[in-house]
């Protein structure tokens, strides 16, 4: 079988170049390294949100159409403006994101979630961490108010399903090892597939297959030091081969080779990710308290911003850690707004009716100085501004070497409960140089022909930290830009 464009990976964001790619005519193949059973990579264990540019009411219903009177009448579904997009890209990257990507990513962001939907992904209000119930009302405050019904999953279970109706081949157990160069420029992939070595041909091929975060070797070789130790919150078969299969024909390395997507994921969480917890083994809801070493000491602004602009450099600080461990302590106060990741079976936690006994359960820390901390820290909590968990509310902490910035609360009314945590890498930021039509290009910054890629494999976007619900968002708009000028590609006059 000859096909058109070969797309490396099956995620969110080659199954949108693949789907694309389809629509402009072209027969496409997918090539997936996962059996059936793990396939779609990252985007599968993923909450399903998508970050994007709205404003208002009628722009959500455009996404969930069947919202009731009392979720109209309860909730305040804010904005999302492509100036804050853009500020948010720019502030989160110490401005280091390539404008020219950001331009596309924040402008085809809306749309792109229209053609998802299109396409059979369903969406409702992400009730929860994106909106709590504060007297009576919600409010939307993370740029990513809708959530994909069933997650991950269910985005990539209604991407397949596309495919399929588009007459997209698929292949499992199926392992680009290396693209094959010829006259034209890039001409098809070497694979392994069900341990078969095969030459496969096309006149394009989009490499999608994510970033190097499930390679412990390469991750201590670009992160530094420990790396090694984190576990990896997602699939395990992303290990770098897009990107050293770029490489090999001259791609140009680009972003923050050094810089990952980390954050504070359950201390005996598994070391891959296990697609029946998804991403239960998060915990995300550290504003809401407070986070201890085992030397008893607080070590972070566990309320520096809302957690969709702290939890993936988090994971970072989580592994300098000692013993790469730390903990969430909460009291019943909040034990309402906890995430529902924090009821999963599989938690470590302990929690007693008093302080000391709680610290007396946590294995490992330093009690006294466990103790000394929570104290001194209920003390410098400025009591006079009131808490709200759906906006930075400045209630603060005076006087402490580690601030809380914002949503402050004493901990000091039973039952007290303790969460252990370690560092969880989602995914690595370091890539290849594309262009805003997805190509991929060369050390001189020429395209190299029949080559584009997209997804965690794109470096240029991330640096240093990450706002939340921008990865999936992110491997839409690039997959879909990709596969489209993938299969116009294919389809050109032979000579041109
Ligand atoms: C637990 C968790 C929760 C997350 N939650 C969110 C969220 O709510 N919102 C959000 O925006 N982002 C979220 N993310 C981040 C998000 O998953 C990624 O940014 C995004 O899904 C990456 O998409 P991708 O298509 O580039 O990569 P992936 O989805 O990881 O797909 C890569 C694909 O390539 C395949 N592959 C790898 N090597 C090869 C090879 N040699 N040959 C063939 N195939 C190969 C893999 O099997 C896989 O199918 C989360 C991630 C995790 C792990």
């Amino acid at each position: 079988m000859n096909y058109d464009v070969i797309v490396v990976g099956a995620g969110n964001a080659a199954l949108c170049a693949a789907l694309s790619a389809q629509e402009q005519g072209a027969k496409v193949l997918v090539l997936e390294r996962a059996p059936y059973e793990q396939r779609g990579g990252n985007s599968a264990f993923t909450g399903g949100g998508y970050r994007m540019i709205y404003h208002g009411l009628e722009d959500i219903k455009k996404f969930v159409p069947d919202l009731t009177e009392e979720q109209i009448a309860t909730t305040d579904f804010g904005e999302y403006s492509a100036s804050q997009y853009f500020d948010d890209l720019g502030r989160i990257t110490q401005y280091r994101i390539d404008p020219d990507l950001a331009e596309v990513l924040v402008h085809r962001s809306t749309d792109t979630v229209q053609w998802i939907r299109q396409k059979g992904v369903r969406f409702v209000l992400k009730y929860g961490s994106a909106a709590y119930k504060h007297e009576g009302r919600y409010k939307f405050f993370t740029g990513a108010p809708v959530i994909a019904v069933g997650g991950g999953r269910g985005i990539i279970d209604a991407q397949f399903k596309a495919a399929e109706r588009q007459g997209i081949d698929v292949r499992y157990k199926a392992r680009a090892r290396s693209l094959i160069c010829g006259r034209n420029g890039i001409e098809g992939v070497r694979a392994t597939i069900e341990g078969q070595a095969q030459e496969l041909r096309a006149r394009a091929v989009v490499l999608a297959c994510g970033g190097f975060e499930a390679n412990r070797e390469w991750r201590t070789r670009y992160l530094g030091p420990g790396w090694d130790l984190a576990k990896v919150r997602g699939t395990r078969y992303n290990t770098g081969d897009g990107i050293q299969m770029a490489l090999d024909v001259g791609a140009q390395p680009y972003g923050n080779w050094s810089g990952a997507h980390a954050c504070e994921w359950d201390l005996n969480a598994p070391e891959f990710g296990d697609i029946n917890i998804g991403d239960g083994y998060s915990k995300h809801s550290y504003t809401l308290g407070i986070v201890i070493n085992n030397n008893g000491l607080r070590f972070l602004d566990e309320g520096a911003d809302i957690k969709n602009y702290t939890y993936a450099k988090y994971g970072r600080l989580i592994l300098e850690q000692p013993g790469q461990t730390a903990w969430q302590i909460f009291d019943s106060k909040v034990a309402q707004l906890l995430h529902s990741s924090y009821r999963i079976r599989q938690v470590t936690k302990v929690s007693a009716d008093s302080i000391e006994d709680l610290i007396g359960k946590m294995e490992g820390v330093n009690k006294a100085q466990a103790l000394t901390t929570i104290r001194e820290y209920n003390a410098a909590v400025r009591k006079d501004v009131p808490f709200n968990p759906n906006e930075k509310d400045g209630r603060s902490t005076s006087k402490l070497a580690v601030p809380k910035s914002n949503w402050a609360g004493t901990i000091n009314t039973p039952p007290f409960v303790a969460y252990a945590v370690t560092c969880g890498i989602t995914f690595t930021f370091g890539g290849v140089k594309i262009t805003p039509a997805a190509q991929v290009v060369d050390t001189e910054e020429q395209p190299i022909p029949g080559l584009y890629a997209a997804g965690e494999m794109v470096g240029g976007i991330f640096y240093f930290n990450y706002p939340g619900s921008t990865g999936l968002m992110n491997g839409a708009v690039f997959g879909r830009v990709a596969g489209q000028n993938a299969g116009r590609y294919a389809h050109r006059p032979q000579g041109s």
